[in-house]
């Protein structure tokens, strides 16, 4: 449950050098933070591969499971090179729904991912999705303006779930597809993960959405 993680009281207190300590050879350098946040990251193919195409910045992925979390934390601790490859990404097991404020400040992302999030079909467990009306108000607290949220399904239910949400906030607005297509970030997202190479090798159907975070 929830109690057996730690949680930071508030964002100055994620120790960031444990988790990226390449950036962090001494402590009083310009603090250097994280950018992009990939929210339910599972088994961390996303933060893998974005690694080598944003070197310089730092990701965080969030998982609940604990086993899976370790996994990722193990996954990318193998693929670090003494050369700074792969130092730029870390994983936290934690609850992203519940204490999301806790590790980001206000407008600190640029990006934010909702890859192949459960769909909670049930009408009853609805408020359980990864994304809502309410969770948009915390996301869009710690986004930047002009930063961007990406997520795909392979549930069409859940995507026009997510689209709704987003199209009905005032602080997000639709990247058009055009827009999108030359964004080298959206190119990789559906083959990315674990979650989508399984969509893709089944041969499934994805619906994606860009949205951007804009000014109040
Ligand atoms: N994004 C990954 C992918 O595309 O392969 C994983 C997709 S998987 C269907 C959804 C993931 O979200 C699971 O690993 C699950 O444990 C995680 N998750 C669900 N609720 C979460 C929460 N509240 N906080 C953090 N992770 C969560």
């Amino acid at each position: 449950s929830d109690s057996h993680f730690p949680v930071p009281i508030n964002p100055s207190l994620f120790n960031l050098s444990q988790h990226y300590p390449h950036f962090f050879p001494d402590r009083s350098n310009a603090p250097k933070r994280i950018e992009f946040a990939d929210i339910g990251c599972g088994f961390g193919g996303l933060l893998v591969t974005l690694s080598p195409i944003f070197p310089d910045t730092l990701m965080i992925g969030m998982e609940i499971r604990d086993k899976v979390a370790s996994y990722v934390d193990e996954r990318i601790r193998a693929l670090r090179t003494p050369l700074g490859d792969y130092h730029n990404i870390s994983v936290v097991r934690t609850n992203s729904m519940k204490y999301l404020p806790n590790y980001f400040e206000k407008a600190q992302l640029s990006k934010m991912f909702f890859l192949f999030p459960d769909p909670h079909f049930k009408e009853k467990n609805r408020r359980r999705r990864v994304i809502s009306e309410s969770l948009l108000d915390e996301y869009a607290y710690v986004m930047k303006v002009g930063g961007l949220v990406y997520a795909v399904t392979d549930v069409e239910e859940l995507g026009e779930w997510i689209r709704g949400c987003l199209e009905r906030h005032c602080l997000f607005q639709r990247v058009g597809d055009e827009e999108a297509a030359g964004d080298p970030v959206a190119k990789v997202l559906e083959s990315a993960t674990e979650e989508g190479k399984k969509v893709l090798r089944n041969g499934g159907q994805t619906f994606r959405c860009v949205y951007r975070r804009i000014a109040a």
